[in-house]
């Protein structure tokens, strides 16, 4: 049975069932364009009970390796490339915070050590504009299709105004550092003011992450292979997880400032713990986004694939009216 959905082929998808031809499409041609999943041969015109007369493959693996089964509840994207493109911007621009803010802290480290200026003045702008564009990327999944639900499309918008003061908050921590961060990591005492704009930028990174994260589902749900099971991370509660961590923290270390000094220096020692737990989270979880976005580019680039378009005549333009799901 050349089209058991068992198959191990490496080619084949894990778990996807539906897209088996039904039994009387069996002896049909494939009359779209459609190259064999491991050799790239044309296998237009062949039936799709077949081998690849190339290099033998079941045609039937092929389908289920690019057919999505639910192509025709998938909502049109408007705009694909400027719709990708934002997604990398806000995914990059939110990387290039974290890894210059993490030079940052190594500058800072250099300087307490050995007394020598590594940061260059342009970073702590940098990390405003990186902020600033990444939450100009975020404002593509305020509404990527038709049918978005209107608390989602007011979330993923509150969320992407809200990398404003999060920028003003980040200026605010780095504008005046010109040798180190005065973060407290390795010092003795809490700077209240400062702990309290992070623990601030914490609950920005937490609302944000929430927010964007439904439309951001939306936009995953369209990929086969994410779907499939495949690619099912849930990286933003993750991520959402690690500013959390971050945010309670500093709240430990700014309720520290008013105990006797040895539950003091307990609790501070925990609530920095926490913090620094946070920055390794965030970090990862922001490179994660990264990778998640790069990997969405051709379900969000390329319109979905249906059987139909494989085994039957094309249709007339616009026949294909986009349906609710
Ligand atoms: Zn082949």
């Amino acid at each position: 049975m050349p089209l058991s959905p068992e198959s191990d082929h490496p080619l084949s998808v894990p778990g996807v069932v539906e897209p088996l031809p039904p039994r009387e499409r069996v002896g049909h041609q494939l009359s779209g364009h459609l190259p064999c999943a491991r050799c790239r041969y044309e296998l237009r015109g062949l039936s799709i009970a077949s081998n690849c007369p190339e290099c033998g493959l079941p045609i039937g693996v092929t389908i289920l390796a690019v057919v999505d089964p639910y192509a025709k509840e998938l909502q049109p994207i408007a705009r694909p490339l400027l719709t990708f493109a934002g997604l990398m911007l806000w995914a990059s621009g939110a990387m290039a915070v974290a890894f210059l803010m993490w030079a940052m802290h190594l500058g800072s480290m250099v300087y307490s050590m050995f007394s020598i200026t590594v940061i260059p003045s342009w970073w702590p702008p940098a990390i405003c504009i990186a902020t600033l564009l990444s939450g100009l990327g975020a404002a593509v999944l305020i509404r990527p299709h038709a049918n978005i639900p209107r608390r989602q499309i007011l979330a993923a918008a509150a969320a992407t105004a809200a990398f404003l003061p999060l920028a003003w908050l980040h200026w605010d921590l780095f504008s005046n550092t010109a040798n180190g961060l005065g973060f407290d990591y390795f010092s003795s005492r809490v700077d209240s003011e400062r702990v309290a704009v992070r623990l601030l930028c914490g609950l920005l990174g937490v609302l944000i992450t929430i927010g964007l994260r439904p439309n951001a589902r939306v936009l995953v749900s369209r990929s086969l292979v994410l779907r499939t099971g495949r690619m099912d991370r849930q990286t933003m509660y993750a991520l959402a997880a690690a500013f959390g961590v971050g945010v309670v923290g500093d709240a430990i270390q700014l309720a520290s400032g008013g105990l006797r000094p040895v539950s003091m220096d307990v609790l501070r020692s925990i609530g920095v713990a926490l913090s620094v737990l946070s920055a390794f989270l965030c970090t990862l979880g922001l490179v994660s986004i990264f990778v998640d976005t790069w990997r969405l580019r051709r379900a969000v680039l390329s319109e979905p694939l249906d059987l139909d378009q494989l085994i039957d005549p094309p249709k007339p333009e616009g026949s294909d009216e986009p349906r609710r799901a």
